[in-house]
């Protein structure tokens, strides 16, 4: 077993775990060098971004785009697919020899597990799904985090000041810079994977998802809620949005009676989404849906309920059966 983090002096460096897909960085990776970028204004120390998996080491000159000072490139045929004991141990390893000040993480639907696991491993605390993070005028690391619905903000502070601390951010949370002349170094690590490590392994990774959803990355939402009325009631909302080179969005509701799939859901606990355009239709509106789209740019509603909710965050207002009124819109859009 591995010695316990001892208490020697944290360097000022900010970490981030970078994420990806299979075809380029996730969004929240330059989100969270963006932030990195602020909190190492503050330290005076490196922004560092540590990627692991296979073949990776190409997306190393975007993340010093990104902000990166530097890239630690961990590359090992064992980390081709997310394997959550091997990617916790190679961190394990390389926080406890570098000793970074932070490392954020972003919260993404399949590996919100690897930054608490890597928190107990090092025996350290987490602030997970954080909103703003920042240095406090006492100069310690704090992050705010909206509770009961988004009805509260608090302020959450790290005391603990001889352990790196770790938070997550979801998707489309923090803002991110791009920055093409941004000079930083990419160093390529050891994996050190060990297939011991691995309690678990994964044979086959199926994709179950008609299409791949990029909500966070969609300029045009269309989303459908409980107003839809059942599993074919999408096949308007997917042609509204296809029409409009769009994605298909949902409330929680449509996700929990089985309708559509929780890779569609906006709002709390999904996706938080920041289009130009959300059209909600048949969605009442409820906080925990509000928060995560109501930094669209333009929202428009269609509701049959004159008082819904929702109408108080649109831009533009249909009252007005979805049914009817969708038919309307793509006869519009058609001419
Ligand atoms: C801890 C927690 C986390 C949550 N996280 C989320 C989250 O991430 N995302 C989320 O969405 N919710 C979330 N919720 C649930 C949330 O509180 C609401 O229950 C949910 O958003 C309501 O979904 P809805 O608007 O589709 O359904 P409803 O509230 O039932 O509203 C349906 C709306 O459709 C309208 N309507 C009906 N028929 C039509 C029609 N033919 N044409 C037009 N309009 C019509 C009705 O007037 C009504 O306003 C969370 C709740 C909790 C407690």
């Amino acid at each position: 077993m591995l010695k316990e983090a001892d208490d020697s002096q944290l360097t000022d460096d900010i970490w981030v775990y970078a994420e990806y897909t299979p075809e380029k960085l996730h969004n929240v990776t330059g989100e969270l060098l963006g932030a990195a970028r602020g909190l190492a204004g503050h330290t005076g120390g490196k922004v560092c971004a540590v990627i692991i998996g296979q073949n990776v080491e190409k997306y190393g000159k975007e993340l010093i785009s990104y902000g990166a000072d530097l890239v630690y490139v961990l590359e090992d045929d064992l980390f081709r697919n997310y394997n959550n004991e091997l990617y916790t141990r190679a961190l394990e390893k390389l926080v406890k020899k570098h000793r970074p000040k932070v490392f954020l993480f972003g919260s993404v639907f399949d590996r919100r597990d690897l930054a608490p696991r890597l928190a107990a491993r090092l025996k350290t605390g987490i602030i997970s799904e954080c909103g703003k993070i920042y240095f406090d005028e006492n100069g310690r690391l704090t992050a705010d985090k909206t509770s009961f619905g988004g009805n509260f903000l608090g302020k959450i502070i790290f005391r603990d000041e001889t352990k790196t601390s770790l938070v997550t951010a979801r998707p489309g949370v923090l803002e991110g810079m791009y920055v093409p002349e941004h000079r930083g170094e990419i160093i390529r690590v050891e994996s050190g994977a060990d297939p011991a490590d691995m309690m678990t392994q994964i044979r086959e990774v199926a994709k179950l998802a008609k299409k791949a959803v990029a909500l966070t990355d969609a300029d045009i939402i269309v989303s459908g809620g409980r107003g839809v009325g059942g599993p074919e009631g999408f096949d308007i909302i997917y042609k509204l949005a296809d029409r409009l080179n769009g994605v298909v969005g949902a409330s929680r509701v449509a996700v929990d009676l089985g309708w559509i799939g929780f890779e569609h859901q906006v709002g709390q606990a999904g996706a938080t989404v920041k289009p130009k355009i959300y059209i909600a239709c048949g969605i009442s509106g409820a906080t925990q849906h509000i928060v995560g789209m109501w930094e669209s740019d333009i929202v428009i509603a269609i509701n049959t309920h004159r008082y819904a909710a929702i109408f108080n965050f649109a831009d533009y207002g249909i009252v007005g059966d979805l049914f009817e009124v969708i038919p309307k819109l793509l006869e519009e859009l058609d001419k």
